[in-house]
């Protein structure tokens, strides 16, 4: 009866309404930067305020959007380039209520990989990799393709190599929200 966009949807229908679109898509990873993307600060990977803190700047979308993705079937990782992982992971327990935040894969930076010039030229790759081979030790019919991960990283220059690596991947700006990342799923992926 009524027609569409009659009633406002609300968060969490969106949210839900991405990541059903994400599955159909054919989409089985999403990999999040945390840096300005997950949080809207940039830790610089030594914050020192605390997880109480860094928590309040976890962004609304993705308070909305990573539960309803792993509720979709998604699996979720974290790929940063900082070292912080038990604050990272705090971080998420806390702002993440209600879904098993011990299945997000966090990848931080590991020290023995290359240093910062090989970062601008793999991007998230070595991190996404790792991810990738956790899923597979944890169930070997795990076997991701590279047009089956999603990449959601503020930085540009990684939005491009994981583009030329065959992923999918969305450029997260301050303004990011709920309505831009369902514009870019519908539109764009
Ligand atoms: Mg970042």
């Amino acid at each position: 009866m009524s027609g569409s966009g009659s009633v406002p949807k609300s968060d969490a229908d969106i949210a839900l309404d991405i990541a059903n679109k994400l599955v159909k898509k054919g989409i089985k990873v999403v990999a999040l930067d945390f840096d300005q993307t997950i949080v809207s600060v940039h830790t610089s990977g030594c914050w020192k305020q605390g997880s109480v803190k860094l928590t309040s700047h976890v962004r609304p979308c993705f308070r909305h959007l990573i539960p309803k993705l792993m509720e979709a079937g998604l699996r979720v990782a974290v790929v940063t380039y900082s070292m912080q992982s038990g604050l990272i992971s705090d971080v998420l327990n806390s702002a993440l209520k209600d879904c098993d935040t011990n299945r997000i894969v966090i990848k931080t930076s590991s020290k023995d990989w290359e240093g910062e010039s090989c970062a601008e030229t793999l991007g998230k790759q070595q991190h996404i990799a790792s991810v990738l081979t956790d899923l597979y030790n944890e169930d070997h019919t795990n076997i991701i393709q590279s047009n089956e991960i999603l990449l959601l990283d503020d930085d540009m220059d990684n939005v491009t190599v994981a583009v030329n690596f065959g992923h999918k991947a969305f450029a997260i700006t301050d303004n990011v929200s709920l309505e831009s990342l369902c514009r870019y799923v519908n539109n764009a992926l």
